[in-house]
């Protein structure tokens, strides 16, 4: 689906929709015909009857004229409807395509770009791009075609006054430009504004802690007041645009109508000749010229914005997808004996700067494992890896035989119980947060794993047990509880190799004990990779790699590294004094 985001949901669209586009093209077509009929009725009938004193047959022509203007009434309502209609089946098809785009980019992707800006390509160039397709390109079309059918309509009546209004046209054009871009600038701002209003009301959520501890409400208020003032200064501007533009529009409709009559009256300045009838209908029709131009002008302002915003989003529809899911069911059979090989890895997130440098380590079948080293070591990065959620640069890492980066998802949960450090935080009941949504987890399974990590009897207390929403807003969990949870959920699909980032740091002592108890229960015949900071949790490790800068410094038995007089056994000292590294 490479760069075809765009194509591609046109091209649905146009499959979904087809009666509504043609009807959307008999609209147009028949409301720039029905614009042209009244003011040719209304010619008719001041100079065929109202002038020459003729009453029979008024009432028909009068009928007619109401008739043209009702349907052309109704064609303008359906071409909006119609419109509206297909845009917004063309922005589902764009935001489904990539939605479907991104849940398919690789996790690099999500770690290099800030969510405020993956944000906007969804939303507002999406908006963009589906007002070039409805109101942009066919307003455009439909407009500049409305303004044309009345200058020759006018043309007929009287070939100079077509002149005339033809040399009008720009004028009004960049009267009507500049007033629309000044709206829009302020309309800009006053987003801006609005934004700033909700990312301060966001900021106090997320830091109200803070702002309690150190007293710092005035302090809050005091700041609110400046995107407070900014987003009324943005709105004031709007407003003074938006009330003075329709009445200078009145105003220039009243001049130019005036002028005309000067110019065309019979005993005017022109004497042009024309009837009175079509001078009533010329008038009528410049009447209908200031919409469509008015129109134009703004049309040419959302074409540009959709401009950027289709480059935007076909950017981001040629960035590179993940294709790395092989067959490997195939491959494996058993889930069983599996070893664990690290080959001179390295990796970077962003290009400059290595976090892991050339590391290489194994570990046996059964085997438990405990990364050691500093907080940005490179500790939760290595595990990520193991787990195939980034590819290494150089080396390769294997489990069983198998790249983990390119193992099926499937196969993964089923080799793999990976527990991260951060846990996400769902909005789903709890049964499904320990399933993921796997119908074949039984609801024997999720229970014994729930008793495993001890959060059974905390779930049967919740409102609605297994079936309680947790999530924000929702029933909360501690977040020891959701650790626990997340922990039910690595073990319940009972997978050989669990990788365990730091799994008791949210626990208190209590807690911890029973989650390290129900560990070493788990822990018999499965091959464990764990991280800690505490040299406590480790003691009966078979290995321990110590990390430092990405590094491997020291790497052996919990006996072995004892001995030395190195960072094992420099950290053991530190903890024994109490501290914790
Ligand atoms: P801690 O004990 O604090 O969890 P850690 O040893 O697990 O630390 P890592 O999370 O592996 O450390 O991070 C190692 C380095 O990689 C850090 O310097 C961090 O800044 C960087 N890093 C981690 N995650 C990302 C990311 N998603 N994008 C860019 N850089 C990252
Ligand atoms: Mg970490």
């Amino acid at each position: 689906m490479k760069n075809r985001i765009i194509e591609n949901s046109l091209k649905t669209t146009v499959k979904e929709k087809p009666f509504s586009i043609i009807l959307l093209f008999i609209a147009i077509i028949l409301g720039i015909f029905m614009q042209l009929v009244p003011p040719q009725i209304l010619k008719n009938i001041i100079d065929n009857n109202i002038s020459k004193g003729i009453y029979q047959g008024i009432w028909k022509l009068s009928y007619y004229y109401l008739i043209a203007v009702l349907i052309s009434g109704f064609a303008d309502f359906i071409r909006e409807f119609m419109m509206a209609d297909i845009g917004q089946d063309i922005l589902l098809n764009i935001r489904y395509n990539m939605g479907k785009k991104l849940s398919y980019l690789p996790i690099s992707y999500f770690s290099n770009n800030p969510i405020g800006q993956v944000i906007s390509r969804f939303t507002s160039d999406v908006d963009a791009v589906g007002s070039l397709f409805t109101s942009g390109i066919i307003g455009m079309i439909a407009d500049s075609l409305k303004a044309v059918g009345i200058i020759v309509s006018i043309y007929l009546l009287s070939p100079v006054l077509s002149l005339y209004v033809f040399l009008l046209i720009p004028i009004l054009y960049f009267i009507a430009k500049f007033f629309k871009n000044s709206t829009l600038k302020a309309q800009i701002e006053t987003r801006k504004a609005v934004g700033n209003i909700n990312g301060f009301i966001q900021e106090l959520f997320n830091g109200i802690r803070t702002v309690k501890i150190f007293g710092m409400e005035k302090h809050f208020i005091s700041d609110f007041q400046q995107p407070l003032n900014e987003n009324i200064n943005a709105v004031h501007k709007t407003s003074i645009f938006d009330s003075v533009f329709p009445c200078l529009m009145q105003i220039i409709r009243a001049l130019i109508i005036s002028i005309t009559v000067i110019i065309a009256a019979p005993k005017g300045l022109g004497a042009l000749g024309i009837s009175i009838g079509a001078i009533a209908a010329v008038i009528d029709l410049i009447s209908r010229i200031l919409a469509p131009i008015e129109s134009i002008a703004m049309e040419f302002q959302t074409i540009q914005e959709a401009v950027a915003g289709v480059k935007r989003i076909q950017s981001f529809a040629s960035e590179d997808e993940e294709k790395r899911y092989s067959d490997d069911a195939a491959i494996i059979k058993k889930y069983e004996n599996l070893s664990i090989s690290v080959n001179n890895v390295a990796f970077s997130y962003s290009k400059d700067d290595e976090i892991i440098k050339n590391i290489s380590f194994a570990v046996e079948p059964g085997q438990k494992t405990v990364l050691v080293g500093r907080t940005g070591a490179g500790k939760s990065t290595i595990l990520n890896l193991i787990a195939g959620l980034y590819k290494p640069d150089e080396g390769s890492i294997e489990i069983g035989g198998m790249d983990p980066f390119k193992m099926n998802p499937n196969i993964r949960r089923r080799i793999m119980g990976i527990v991260p450090q951060s846990f996400p935080v769902y909005d789903v009941s709890v049964r499904d947060a320990v399933t993921l949504y796997d119908e074949t987890i039984s609801e024997e399974q999720v229970e014994e794993a729930a008793r495993i990590v001890g959060l059974h009897d905390d779930i049967i207390k919740l409102p609605n047990g297994y079936n309680t929403i947790i999530g924000e807003g929702e029933t909360g969990l501690s977040n020891g509880q959701y650790q626990l949870l997340s922990l039910a959920c690595a073990l319940v699909l009972n997978p050989p190799i669990l990788l365990l980032d730091e799994v008791t740091s949210g626990l208190d002592g209590v807690t911890e004990e029973r989650v390290f108890k129900a560990l070493k229960n788990i822990s018999k015949g499965r091959t464990i990779i764990t991280i800690s900071h505490r040299v406590s949790g480790i003691i009966d490790a078979d290995k321990v790699i110590i990390l430092d800068s990405g590094k491997i410094v020291e790497e052996g038995t919990p006996i072995d590294l004892a001995g030395k007089n190195g960072w094992y056994a420099k950290y053991s000292q530190i903890e024994q004094l109490g501290w914790k590294i």
